[in-house]
């Protein structure tokens, strides 16, 4: 059993909202928000209307990336001098590719308690819903937004066998995508799901190619907010190496010629083949 609210002096709370569906607030969120001394938000503007579609009149204050240092502290202060918190996001889980962390780092240190109040998170629908394999997964949030960096990024998880799980918006979804289809190739199996839990919510498993293909096909696809969704490496592909990608990730560390030297090793080609395949992917990366 969780901390009862009513004993809540002194108290930080982890609150999880809705992430569109306004029906996904817990019966313990929603007594938790009446019963505390102030709210924190993300956007007070926007957690405002929430409180207000749940009937609750809250004293509020922002906690967002550009002030989260200073605001944790005034929090926190308020919390030493016993006062009851609960700390919610724009939407889902706080602190999932959502502020919060400094503020619960700096709680527990001061030795505030500091309870989860759970509920939706988009990563974990899509999981659920998604038919990719949820025993093992790796949750990578958002990828860089510059190509270059995001190729880069993602070729170093190119040979992870765990379900990969990312958070993406429209602006960037079809980049997105397509990244994923070059480094990751086009057979590799995934699941789009978009605006879940929302009216549009659509739930699309595909391989990649038949992913990208289409969402090119239907701009009506790349509106909203998604979680991707990336099937590990095959057991069976595991084993197998791929030239172009061992050569990727070596070109990361080392020279041309070192990468081409160890990468020949590994497969068994000429040096001088993989030499010549290093130059190439050198241009690209
Ligand atoms: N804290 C949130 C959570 O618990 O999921 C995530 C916040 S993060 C700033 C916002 C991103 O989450 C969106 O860009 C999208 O990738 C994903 N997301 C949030 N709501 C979603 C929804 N209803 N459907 C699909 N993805 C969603």
């Amino acid at each position: 059993m969780g901390q009862e609210v009513s004993n809540a002096a002194g108290c930080l709370f982890i609150v999880a909202t809705p992430i569109g569906n306004r029906e996904d607030i817990s019966l313990r969120a929603l007594e938790t928000l009446r019963r505390v001394d102030r709210v924190a938000a993300e956007d007070t503007r926007h957690s405002r209307r929430l409180l207000a579609h749940l009937g609750i009149d809250k004293s509020m204050m922002s906690l967002h990336e550009h002030n989260e240092s200073r605001a944790a502290q005034r929090i926190l202060d308020y919390l030493l001098e016993g006062e009851s918190i609960a700390l919610i996001s724009d939407a889902g889980t706080p602190l999932i590719s959502d502020p919060g962390f400094p503020l619960v780092r700096a709680c527990l240190a001061q030795g505030v308690n500091v309870v989860p109040v759970p509920g939706a998170c988009a990563l974990i629908a899509a999981l659920s819903v998604g038919g990719q394999p949820t025993d093992r997964f790796r949750f990578e949030g958002f990828l860089p937004r510059k190509r270059q960096a995001r190729r880069s990024h993602l070729r170093r998880m190119a040979t992870e066998t765990a379900t990969l799980v990312f958070y993406e918006s429209s602006h960037r979804i079809l980049e997105s995508l397509c990244d994923l289809r070059d480094v990751f190739g086009p057979d590799r199996a995934a699941t789009l799901a978009r605006e879940l839990t929302k009216i549009h919510e659509t739930v699309k498993p595909g391989t990649l190619g038949e992913l990208v293909a289409w969402i090119e096909a239907d701009d009506r696809q790349r509106r909203g907010e998604f979680v991707l969704i990336i099937g590990g490496m095959p057991a069976g592909a595991a084993g197998a190496v791929d030239s172009d990608k061992l050569l990727t990730v070596l070109l990361e560390e080392l020279s041309i010629k070192q990468a081409a030297t160890l990468a020949a090793r590994v497969t068994g080609e000429k040096r001088n083949q993989v030499y010549r395949r290093a130059l190439a992917l050198q241009r690209e990366i």
